[in-house]
Parts: C-alpha cells; sequence; structure tokens
C-alpha cells in the first residue's frame, strides 16, 4: 500500500509523503500544505495510508442512543441553534425526568443499545443531584449499558452548582453513580479569537483541558471534537489539533485513561445567529477529517459523525482517513433546527453495514471502549 502512494498534482506534498511513509509526525507547516493543497486526492490516499496502517479495511460502528435532557441553557453561543434562554416563554423547551431518562434507556438497550449518549444545555435550576440520580437510575435498570455522559462545558458548569465542587469532585461522584467515560464536546475552536467572538461566556480552553486532564488521571476515558467552518482561520484548526495532539501525549504517557476518538463536527449555520455564514463545503469537510487523520497521530480513532456530515458522505470519509461511522443515535435534538425540524435521526444496523460495505470497508460492531462485538450483522434496531 504505502509505496502505491504517488503525488499526482502537488510538489509539496512529496515531503509530507515522505514523513508519512516513514511514520514521522506532521508539523504545523505541513498542517498548512495539506489544508493548502488541491490534491485533494493525494492527501485522502495518505491519510488512508495512515488509517490502514491501524484498522486495515475496518470501519466501526455501535448501536447507540442518544438523549438530550434538557435544551434550556444559561447561555447563548452563537453557532448554537440548540438551546432555550430559561424563564422566557419557550413552547418548545424541555426537561426531561430521570424516570423519563430510564425509560429511554432501557428501551434502547431492549433494542440492542450498548451505550447511551448524554448531554444538554447548562440548566440554571437542576441540582447535582439530578445528574448523579440520573446516571444511578440507568445503571439500575441497565447495568450493562455504557453511560457516555456530560461534556467538559456540562461538567464545569455541576462544579459550580451550590455547593461549588472541584472537577475531581464532581467527575467522582459521576463515576460512582455509573458515568463511564465523557464524549467530547464543547471543544469548538480553542482559539481565544475565536472564544471571545463566539463563544465568550463558555468555558474556554483551559477549562475544557482541566476537565479532560482530571478525567484521564482519574482513568476516564473521553473524546474529543472541533465545530470548524464558522469564523476560525485553518491556522486556528491546525493550532486546536495540535493542542490535542499535545494533551493526548500527555495522558498516554502519565495518566490512566486517554482520548479514544477525534470528532471533527460542521458548523450548521441555519437557525443560529451565524446563519449568513455558509458554512463548510463537503470538500471542506473531507479536507479536515483527512487533515485530522494525518496531524492526530496519537489519536486512536477519527469519527465520522453522520448525523451531521450526511451518510453519504461519512461513508465517503471511510477512504479519507477514517475508521468510525458512529452509531445508530435515534434522536438527536442538538441540530434539530438545522435539519429542518426533524429531530429523529436514526440509521439502522443494515443501513450502517451496507454503506460501510459500499465503501469497500468491514463493518466492525464495536462497544464504546472499541472493543469489537460478535455481532449478527443487521438484527438490532
Ligand atoms: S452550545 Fe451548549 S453551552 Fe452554548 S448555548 Fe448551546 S447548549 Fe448552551
Amino acid at each position: 500500500m504505502a509505496d502505491q502512494v504517488r503525488i499526482i498534482g502537488d510538489p509539496a506534498l512529496e515531503p509530507i509523503r515522505q514523513k508519512v511513509l516513514a511514520g514521522q509526525r506532521l508539523s504545523l507547516e505541513d498542517g498548512r500544505a495539506l489544508y493548502a493543497t488541491r490534491d485533494l486526492f493525494t492527501l485522502g490516499e495518505l491519510a488512508n495510508l495512515v488509517r490502514e496502517r491501524r484498522w486495515g479495511r475496518k470501519a466501526f460502528y455501535n448501536v447507540n442512543r442518544h438523549i438530550n435532557y434538557t435544551n434550556y441553557c444559561v447561555l447563548q453561543c452563537r453557532f448554537c441553534g440548540f438551546a432555550r434562554p430559561f424563564g422566557r416563554p419557550a413552547t418548545d423547551g424541555y426537561v426531561r425526568s430521570v424516570e423519563e431518562i430510564a425509560a429511554l434507556a432501557r428501551q434502547a438497550a431492549q433494542r440492542g443499545a450498548t451505550e447511551v449518549h448524554i448531554v444538554g444545555g447548562l440548566h440554571p435550576k437542576l441540582p447535582f443531584s439530578y445528574y448523579t440520580d440520573l446516571c444511578r437510575a440507568i445503571r439500575q435498570e441497565c447495568p450493562r449499558l455504557h453511560i457516555k455522559a456530560f461534556t467538559a462545558v456540562e461538567i464545569v458548569h455541576f462544579a459550580r452548582l451550590p455547593p461549588r465542587r472541584s472537577i475531581a469532585e464532581v467527575l467522582s461522584a459521576l463515576r460512582e453513580a455509573g458515568l463511564d467515560s465523557l464524549p467530547g464536546g464543547g471543544a469548538e475552536i480553542f482559539d481565544q479569537r475565536v472564544h471571545r467572538a463566539a463563544f465568550k461566556n463558555k468555558i474556554g480552553a483551559q477549562h475544557w483541558f482541566d476537565v479532560h486532564r482530571v478525567a484521564h488521571e482519574l482513568g476516564i476515558p473521553s473524546n474529543a471534537t472541533m465545530l470548524y467552518g464558522h469564523i476560525e482561520s485553518v491556522e486556528e484548526r491546525l493550532t486546536h489539533l495540535l493542542e490535542l495532539r499535545q494533551h493526548q501525549d500527555v495522558s498516554l504517557r502519565e495518566r490512566r485513561a486517554a482520548f479514544q476518538c477525534f470528532v471533527p463536527l460542521p458548523f450548521i449555520p441555519h437557525g443560529t445567529p451565524l446563519a449568513h455564514l455558509p458554512g463548510p463545503t463537503g470538500l471542506d469537510d473531507l479536507r479536515t477529517m483527512a487533515v485530522a487523520r494525518l496531524m492526530l497521530d496519537n489519536f486512536p480513532h477519527i469519527k465520522a459523525f453522520w448525523v451531521m456530515h450526511s451518510p453519504k458522505l461519512a461513508q465517503v470519509a471511510l477512504n479519507w482517513g477514517v475508521d468510525d461511522f458512529d452509531g445508530t443515535v435515534v434522536w438527536y435534538d442538538i441540530t434539530k433546527a438545522q435539519a429542518g425540524g426533524g429531530n429523529r435521526q436514526q440509521l439502522t444496523v443494515p443501513q450502517i453495514r451496507r454503506l460501510i460495505a459500499g465503501a469497500g470497508c468491514q463493518p466492525v460492531e464495536r462497544d464504546s471502549l472499541y472493543h469489537e462485538l460478535e455481532t449478527c450483522g443487521g438484527a438490532k434496531q
């Protein structure tokens, strides 16, 4: 495979190709060249080479269920079409009860789900006990269901609820209640200029990394995202990737857990205060996934979250550095406004396996920690 990678159109990629073939780490300058090149096919081929070194032709998916517990939020990030302000009339604002969430989890487990993925807005009134009760109730209902819940933003919000707690206390209490891992949301773009302009009241890079550092020290695995295609520059995307890579180096060397997966999330303008922006194109999506695979040499997995990329583009991305297709999802409120009001966003296992096989890959069901599962090839959900 390695010798088959040939530079077709862009000599600037030749030194990068040599580095990739030698397994050497790429620099910021290399990242700039990868973003600048018009030779998207060689970029994809290099990313696919790295992906195949790790995983061959396997492409992972899981059977999961997303649950959003509330869309009320004390913040108003400019790229968000999900949050509803608390205290003002909102016909579509909601808070799900612990019992309701436990019932959704039970229903998902009965249909073959191995994971619930739970995130929500920053509700000003819910006490910390709501979140621990939520984990405990799911754990009691479904002892084997993996609970992946709460972005770093939510964890910091919980720590500020009275009485104030440290990040370690919050994470320890949640883990004791049943939490298994953290999703990677809320990272957005780490750069301070973007932070000030697009989400200045939300936590910045330092807090985000603090939460993931403590999680890794406690042995709680986590994931990482990047919301791209709004007001950030290519340079700011690359710096974001390099900061993640640096954190991962330390976690792998010194901590009890690390990032499992990187998930590039395309900004979807519709329904947000930044609706005048065009958002990323399909080629920008592909390029970003490929660049992520090449730059993040210490991340095991790169995911195409099909709900935001579309199933078809996620399928194409499986040959542009991506090895994980995410899961069945079932319900995803975060981008429902952008999706034209529809929030039931589900693929069945046979549909996922067909898309993966159509990309020339071998579909492999995984659990939340990327252990391969025996699968019957499509009886679930
Ligand atoms: S992105 Fe998250 S923190 Fe920001 S307004 Fe939306 S729900 Fe709230």
